[in-house]
């Protein structure tokens, strides 16, 4: 049998996530695990910010058990790393009366996939000085 990382426990990733913010700079954040999945059935995770606030809300797909230890690390610091640029998001919606709907589309699309990658790097290089999701005694 494979393993499963937390054992499956969904309610453990909190706790996780909780000292991946500790080292991300969110410490003054909430953050609670959805029990929703993604929007996207593609995504492995996505996260939602409430607007104005310094609360997260992250979705998982609910195969999350079965990733690798590194994937999953990556998820989870990508999905916090949405904590901090949310406000650009914010400032893009801002856009949306005065470009009217095409050009806003355009910007705000562009502007998600620009923010993704972005994301996805920082993720990746930061992931490497984080904690991964297992700890001793549980390997
Ligand atoms: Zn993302």
């Amino acid at each position: 049998m494979a393993k499963k990382i937390f054992k499956n426990d969904k309610g453990r990733i909190a706790g996780y996530l909780r000292i991946l913010a500790n080292h991300m700079g969110l410490r003054d954040w909430t953050i609670v695990v959805s029990d929703k999945d993604p929007d996207n059935p593609d995504a492995e995770a996505c996260a939602i910010v409430t607007y104005g606030t310094k609360y997260i809300a992250i979705r998982f797909d609910p195969d999350w058990a079965s990733s690798s230890e590194r994937d999953f690390q990556h998820a989870c610091v990508h999905e916090l790393l949405h904590a901090h640029f949310a406000p650009m998001q914010w400032a893009i919606q801002n856009a949306e009366l005065p470009l009217g709907s095409t050009a806003y589309h355009i910007l705000r699309a562009s502007h998600h996939d620009a923010l993704e990658v972005a994301l996805d790097a920082i993720a990746s290089e930061w992931s490497a000085t984080l904690p991964l999701p297992y700890h001793k005694d549980e390997l």
